[in-house]
This record gives C-alpha cells, structure tokens and sequence, in this order.
C-alpha cells in the first residue's frame, strides 16, 4: 500500500474497515479486490445467464420478447459496469495536498449518492455531505476525492448506515491527522416508496461525526448550517 501521507502522491486504500466486510455491506472483497475488464466481461456472460434464468421462473418468456432479448445482458452489465462498479474496482487513487494555515472546516455537500440497498435490490438516491478538519502543517484532501469516495461505495449493494460509516472512516484514514469528520447522509429508498408500505416522499437521514464534531457544540452547529446554507 501506498503510504496515503505522501503529499502530492496518491494512495491506494483498498481495504479500509476489514471488520466491516460482510455486515450488511456486498463488498468487493468477497471477489479478491478489482477485477479487469476480461474477468468483467465473463462475470457478465454468467449473471446474464442467471438472470435469464430469473425470469423464466417469474414466467417472463423473454427470449421472444423483442424488448426484453437483450435485456439480461442488459442488466448483467447494469450491475458490473454501474450499479456495483464499486464491488469491482480498485479503490480510487486520493490526492492529498500540503496545507499550511487553514484549520477551518472543509465541508463539501450534495453529493450525489447512488446505491442500492442490500435488502431488496431497489435504489437508494439522495445526498451525501461531508465536512473534516484539518491540521495546520498536514494534509488536505483534493476535493473531488471527496466524491470518488462517496462514488465508490455507495456503488454497491449497501445499507444506508453501513455506508455513512465507511466513508466516514475512509476520510479519518486518510487525512489521520484531522481534528475530526463528519458524514451525513439524507436518501429516499425506492424499497420504501414502490413495495411493501409504497410511502412515497420519505427520506433516511444518517450521521457519523468524531473528533471536533462532537466535543464543539459550535463546530457540530457550523457543520449543520452549512448543510442548510
Ligand atoms: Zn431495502
């Protein structure tokens, strides 16, 4: 591994919370880590298969159906290549930059939050809004890998909990020499809204916060107005 510290160099963190791997959370490791395109593309031809078969057990004669031909390639590849592509790619490569007197909040929100939950196959939209702290003389993250983070976890089979802790621990990891981080998530659940109780409107709303975050009533208040600002 990389050593994340390095400033201007990247690190490569493919494994943040090994504890973490299999509760509640599909998470890549099961495969062995990043797959490359020739083991994507056999994963595809299988799961095409097996979704095949998926919808001749719901009756669904789909081999004759012009629409729905292609249609258990086209989910196959929906999975690997959108849906879970965090499964089977390597964790991102993070900038870090020296910083030398700011020791303010960096907050970034509204990012988008695209998963699915892990009970039911339906997608989970929403936000994710992320603030840290960081020390003066240490490192800062690039700000848009804030959002290859957020990308690469939540495109996967995921609980919303689950996946406010792992971004949350991935910045902590990260940037180890910040004086706390915050991750909040808000999202609807289409399992919510279109099966079982089909309440539409409602929203999930999940926090992780350490360090500043919770010991500084004012600095837990800022991280909030921000979020609303
Ligand atoms: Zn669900």
């Amino acid at each position: 591994m990389d050593n994340p510290k390095q400033h201007n160099e990247t690190a490569h963190i493919i494994d943040i919370n090994p504890e973490l791997r299999n509760i509640g959370f599909a998470d890549g490791v099961n495969i062995g880590g990043a797959l490359n395109d020739s083991e994507k593309k056999v994963m595809i031809e299988k799961a095409a298969v097996k979704f095949g078969e998926f919808l001749e057990a719901l009756g669904c004669d789909w081999q004759n159906d012009p629409n729905s031909k292609e249609t258990p390639q086209r989910v196959a590849k929906a999975y690997v290549n959108d849906l879970w592509a965090g499964r089977y790619n390597a964790f991102p490569k993070i900038t870090t930059f020296p910083n030398y007197e700011y020791d303010g909040i960096i907050f970034e929100g509204d990012i988008p939050v695209i998963s699915m939950c892990s009970h039911h196959h339906q997608t989970i939209m929403g936000k994710a809004h992320i603030a840290y702290i960081p020390q003066i003389n240490q490192e800062i993250i690039g700000l848009s890998k804030l959002n290859r983070i957020v990308e690469h976890y939540a495109r996967r089979g995921a609980i919303q909990e689950n996946l406010t802790v792992r971004i949350h621990d991935a910045i902590n990891k990260i940037v180890d020499s910040n004086k706390g981080v915050a991750v909040m998530i808000e999202a609807s659940h289409n399992c919510v809204q279109c099966r079982g109780i089909g309440h539409q409107g409602t929203s999930m709303k999940t926090s992780k916060l350490t360090g500043e975050f919770i010991d500084s009533n004012k600095t837990r208040n800022e991280f909030y107005e921000f979020i609303k600002s």
